[in-house]
């Protein structure tokens, strides 16, 4: 029995004052929720602030994006052992806007990640296709070159979870439906097992991501190889955000 995970990626958004008030609100509203991991990934500036803001609830801390270096000369970056030190337990790697708009390639992606297991924390690995790519029937190619790319047996099964995320899904209000989102999961895992085998694969978390809302999140959970979501629009309003996590601990419950 794999525990759903609701993670918000809050991209490019929100200032303190903004960010207190949705922190408070998704605080409210998770304490009455269990059998939900609940993860919030800020922007950088806000990760200290946001430390102390979910210090003592069940909400956990992760970021959007790291340098594979410990330290150095790398003007703007910042490391794990960073991360690590103001709380965070996550973090996100190869994100489509970090793949697409940033340019990251499979072989840098590959060494994030392992920076961020060696340190000690979980990697959120995403993979994806773009439009082009589904409608040339190379999806599964596609995520398969993705997941070969980053993860191998070195990488710690329990400090990795991978979230597929199609990239014509992400902002664009299209969602894979439950249907799409199961075949590519249930591709994904297989996968996973060569590499980890079969009952470690079978506790590894494959979450969703592509314009999850309150509406569609509980058709998406039901589906017996999604594991939860990576939401990005809708975690910026608490409301929409818990709407999200009730709607997988209700699915979980329901099984
Ligand atoms: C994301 O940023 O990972 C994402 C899935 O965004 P959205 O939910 O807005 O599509």
């Amino acid at each position: 029995m794999r525990t759903p995970l609701i993670a918000g990626n809050w991209k490019m958004h929100k200032t303190l004052a903004e960010a207190r008030a949705l922190v408070g609100g998704i605080r409210a509203g998770v304490e009455g929720v269990s059998a939900v991991d609940v993860l919030v990934c800020p922007p950088f500036q806000l990760l200290l602030p946001m430390a102390k803001e979910v210090a003592g609830t069940r909400i956990m801390l992760g970021a959007q994006n790291v340098h594979e270096e410990p330290k150095g000369a790398f003007t703007g970056e910042v490391s794990v052992p960073m991360l690590a030190d103001v709380g965070c337990t996550h973090v996100i790697v190869g994100h489509s806007e970090r793949r697409h708009v940033f340019g990251e390639d499979g072989q840098r992606l590959a060494r994030k990640v392992r920076a961020v297991v060696d340190a000690g924390l979980t990697a959120v690995y995403c993979v994806g296709e773009t439009l082009d790519e589904r409608e040339a029937g190379r999806t599964h190619q596609v995520v398969e070159d993705q997941l070969s790319d980053a993860i191998s047996a070195e990488i710690p099964a329990n400090k990795l979870v991978v979230a597929y995320e199609p990239v014509w899904a992400i902002g664009t209000g299209k969602t894979a439906t439950p249907g799409q989102a199961q075949d590519v999961h249930a591709f994904i895992r297989p996968k996973l097992a060569d590499v980890y085998g079969r009952d470690t694969t079978d506790a590894l978390r494959i979450l969703y991501g592509g314009s999850v809302k309150p509406g569609n999140a509980a058709d998406l959970a039901a589906q017996p190889d999604v594991d939860g979501a990576l939401v990005g629009g809708a975690c910026l309003v608490a409301g929409d955000f818990l709407a999200i996590i009730s709607a997988a601990a209700s699915v979980g419950a329901a099984t």
